[in-house]
């Protein structure tokens, strides 16, 4: 054998050891990447055609490594998602690294997975390919849904008053403070009415505790059902005192609101033989009215409000009065 022959078999060795040895490795590497809790994908930023996918990712499609490699990005996810993927695959393959939260329904069910891209750039700084890497956050999602459900229903508990189901004085305070402050920027006018059951403590001595709550609940409905609770908000204020906000109404339209809850509550005909202004359940309602500006005193309208119906209640009950 002469010497170039030598040195080439020699070469030739070196090439197959280095061979063996990136196939080992790559072997390696293979089995890290289908043993991790992830969905792992390499795709050519520019055909959008998988290159490689591990196992788990193969799975969420009930398919081998095989049959994803070489399909295109739209050929394997689902239309909603990949719609939903377009913005994130152009800034990826502008090479950012992005990361999002998406909704999967999929071969093998359903699943929040959380996504990131992360670009491949050759010697030019050109995006060649980008990784895709998912997480399973189903369990997290639930969690978060089950949380946000309770604080909701807690926010409802706490805003409502147990007895009539109309929002309490809690929720009342805060409606006025909101409905203020985005009124101030219009200056306009917000209108409140107090309002109170006139001899109601002769009712629960004639007829018991029991007919006066179911008393509290009709007046509740008729109160709630003569307003338009889109815009304005009737709410308990305690006991048999009620209170209304009316956003946007000046005294006279507050004073037209008010006088149909008056007559609202008297056509109920709910007996009161212990009261001397008529024989059914009446209210005595008074009414005072706030320019929403800046450094207005908010509670004010509410006391004034307050004087109004302690007015109607001298001047006979069963009436409307205005501050
Ligand atoms: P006025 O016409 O001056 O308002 O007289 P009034 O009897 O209505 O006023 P007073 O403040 O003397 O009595 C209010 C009564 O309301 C006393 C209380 O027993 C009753 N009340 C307050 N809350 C409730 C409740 O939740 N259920 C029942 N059944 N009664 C209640
Ligand atoms: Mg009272
Ligand atoms: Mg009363």
């Amino acid at each position: 054998m002469d010497r170039y022959a030598y040195q080439g078999k020699i070469k030739r060795r070196h090439a197959g050891v280095n061979l063996q040895a990136a196939a080992a490795q790559y072997k390696k590497m293979l089995f890290i990447l289908d043993h991790i809790a992830a969905y792992v994908a390499y795709v050519d930023a520019k055909s959008l055609r998988y290159e490689f996918v591990n196992h788990e990712f193969a799975r969420l499609y009930r398919a081998t490594r095989e049959e994803i490699i070489g399909r295109r990005m739209c050929e394997v996810l689902p239309a909603k998602n990949y719609q939903n993927a377009l913005p994130y695959i152009e800034a990826v393959q502008e090479g950012k690294i992005v990361a999002y939260e998406a909704y999967f329904e999929i071969p093998v069910g359903k699943k929040w997975i959380s996504v990131e891209y992360i670009p491949e750039t050759d010697a030019e700084g050109q995006v060649t390919a980008f990784v895709v890497l998912g997480t399973d956050i189903s369990k997290r999602k639930i969690m978060e849904e089950k949380l946000e459900m309770a604080v909701r229903d807690l926010e409802m508990i706490s805003a409502k008053d147990e007895l009539t189901g109309l929002p309490n004085r809690r929720y009342f305070n805060m409606t006025l403070h909101s409905e203020y402050q985005r009124l101030s920027a219009s200056k306009a006018v917000l209108s409140v009415i107090m309002m109170d059951i006139d001899y109601f403590k002769g009712f629960n001595d004639l007829y018991g505790h029991l007919l006066g709550d179911m008393c509290l609940r009709s007046v509740a409905k008729a109160l709630a059902d003569s307003l338009c609770q889109d815009i304005a908000l009737a709410a308990r204020y305690g006991g048999e005192e009620f209170v209304c906000i009316l956003p946007e109404a000046d005294l006279y339209t507050a004073g037209l609101i008010a006088e149909r809850m008056r007559l609202a509550v008297e056509n109920l005909h709910i007996c009161h033989e212990a009261s001397t202004v008529s024989s059914y359940v009446t209210i005595s309602l008074g009414i005072a009215s706030l320019q929403c500006t800046d450094g207005a005193d908010i509670l004010k309208v509410v006391d004034d409000a307050d004087a109004a119906l302690y007015m109607a209640k001298k001047k006979g009950r069963n009436r409307v009065e205005v501050f």
